[in-house]
């Protein structure tokens, strides 16, 4: 069983990115990238890693403008909104700070 205690999370950003329009959901990179957060990248086919890849990763895979560090998936769709490719820890320090 993959537990991740912040599946619940990273799904309901996926579906705001769809919202937003980043990650279609007629097209078979949206259930890739569900797939993806429920099992893993692991689990994947050649044919779903190479769609992943070119269609996921570079939504999904940003890194904090300060800090290089990932950014959480969950904060994703509030950096595209603002335009301001943060992790939430720089997040919260733009906001606090500046
Ligand atoms: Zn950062």
């Amino acid at each position: 069983m993959f537990d991740d205690p912040e599946l619940g999370d990273n799904l309901q950003a996926l579906e705001e990115l769809a919202d937003m329009g980043y990650i279609d959901r007629d097209t078979p990179a949206y259930g890739i990238a569900k797939k993806y957060l429920h099992e893993g990248e692991a689990s994947f086919s050649e044919k779903q890693k190479y769609v992943f890849d070119k269609e996921v990763a570079p939504v999904i895979f940003k890194s904090c403008a300060r800090c290089s560090e990932g950014i959480e998936l969950s904060v994703l769709p509030i950096a595209y909104e603002e335009d301001l490719m943060l992790c939430s820890y720089h997040r919260h320090k733009h906001y606090k700070d500046e």
